[in-house]
C-alpha cells in the first residue's frame, strides 16, 4: 500500500492569511463597537483557547466581555459571519497546483488525511471546501480539542486512518513545533517551504515546492519505528 500522507493546512496546502485575519477583526470590532486594535490584540493573545476551545461566536461574547463591550446578538451573529466569510475565503483560495499534488498523490493510492491547528471558522469551511473531498480524514484542533505538537493529535489521525503512525508521512511547514512532535510519533516528516520558511532549524529532508512530493514519495524509504 502506498503510504498514507498527513499534511498540514496553513502554509503547508494555502497561506496563512495573516494580515487579512487582523484587518477583518479589525472590521469585527467594528461591528460590535469596539476599537479594532484592542480587538486585534485580543485575539492574538487569546490563539490557544481560540484554537481548542471557543467557537466563533463564544470568541466574541467573550472577548467583548473582557474590553468592556456589550454587543447585542445581532452584532455578535454579524460580525461572526465576516469571520466565516474569511473562513471560507482562504479554504477557496487554494491554488490549482496544490490540488493536482494532492489528485498525484490519490492517483498513486496514497491515503490523504489534515491535522491542523485552526479555529471553527476553518473547521466550518472545511467540507464546502475543494480540499475537503480530497482527503480521507480531517481533523481540526478545534473540533477534538487537541492542538499540534500533542502526540495525541498525531495518533488520532492515524487511528482514523486506521493504519499506525509510524506508516505516516508528515508534511508540513513547521509551525508550532509540528514537525517535531510527527517524528516523536514516528512519522516519516518532511518540511515545505513553499508558502513560508517557518522552521529553518528543522534538519530533515525540505523540500521548496509541493509539486516534488509526488515524486519523492515514489522512491523507496524505510519506516521509522518511534524510539521508546
Ligand atoms: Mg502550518
Amino acid at each position: 500500500m502506498s503510504r498514507p500522507v498527513i499534511f498540514d493546512l496553513f502554509h503547508t496546502l494555502i497561506h496563512g492569511a495573516d494580515e487579512e485575519r487582523d484587518r477583518v477583526v479589525g472590521e469585527m470590532a467594528v461591528m460590535v463597537g469596539l476599537t479594532p486594535a484592542e480587538l486585534v490584540a485580543a485575539y492574538h493573545a487569546t490563539w490557544r483557547d481560540r484554537l481548542v476551545q471557543w467557537d466563533v461566536e463564544e470568541t466574541i461574547r467573550i472577548l467583548a466581555g473582557r474590553l468592556g463591550g456589550t454587543p447585542t446578538n445581532e452584532q455578535v451573529t454579524r460580525a461572526g459571519e465576516h469571520r466565516r466569510a474569511l473562513g471560507r475565503r482562504v479554504l477557496d483560495s487554494v491554488s490549482t497546483a496544490t490540488l493536482d499534488v494532492l489528485d498525484a498523490l490519490r492517483g498513486d493510492g496514497h491515503p490523504l488525511a489534515l491535522i491542523s491547528n485552526a479555529t471553527s471558522d476553518t473547521a466550518e469551511a472545511w467540507p464546502q471546501s475543494p480540499l475537503a473531498h480530497r482527503f480521507d480524514v480531517a481533523v481540526f484542533s478545534c473540533d477534538v480539542g487537541l492542538a499540534k505538537p500533542d502526540p495525541a493529535i498525531y495518533h488520532l489521525a492515524a487511528e482514523r486512518l486506521g493504519v499506525r503512525p509510524a506508516e505516516c508521512v508528515f508534511v508540513g511547514d513547521g509551525a508550532d513545533g509540528e514537525l517535531a512532535g510527527a517524528a516523536a510519533v514516528g512519522m516519516t516528516v518532511f518540511r515545505t517551504t513553499e508558502h513560508n520558511d517557518t522552521d529553518p532549524g528543522w534538519g530533515g529532508p525540505t523540500f521548496p515546492a509541493l509539486g516534488d512530493l509526488p515524486g519523492m514519495l515514489r522512491e523507496p524509504f524505510k519506516v521509522m519505528e518511534p524510539a521508546e
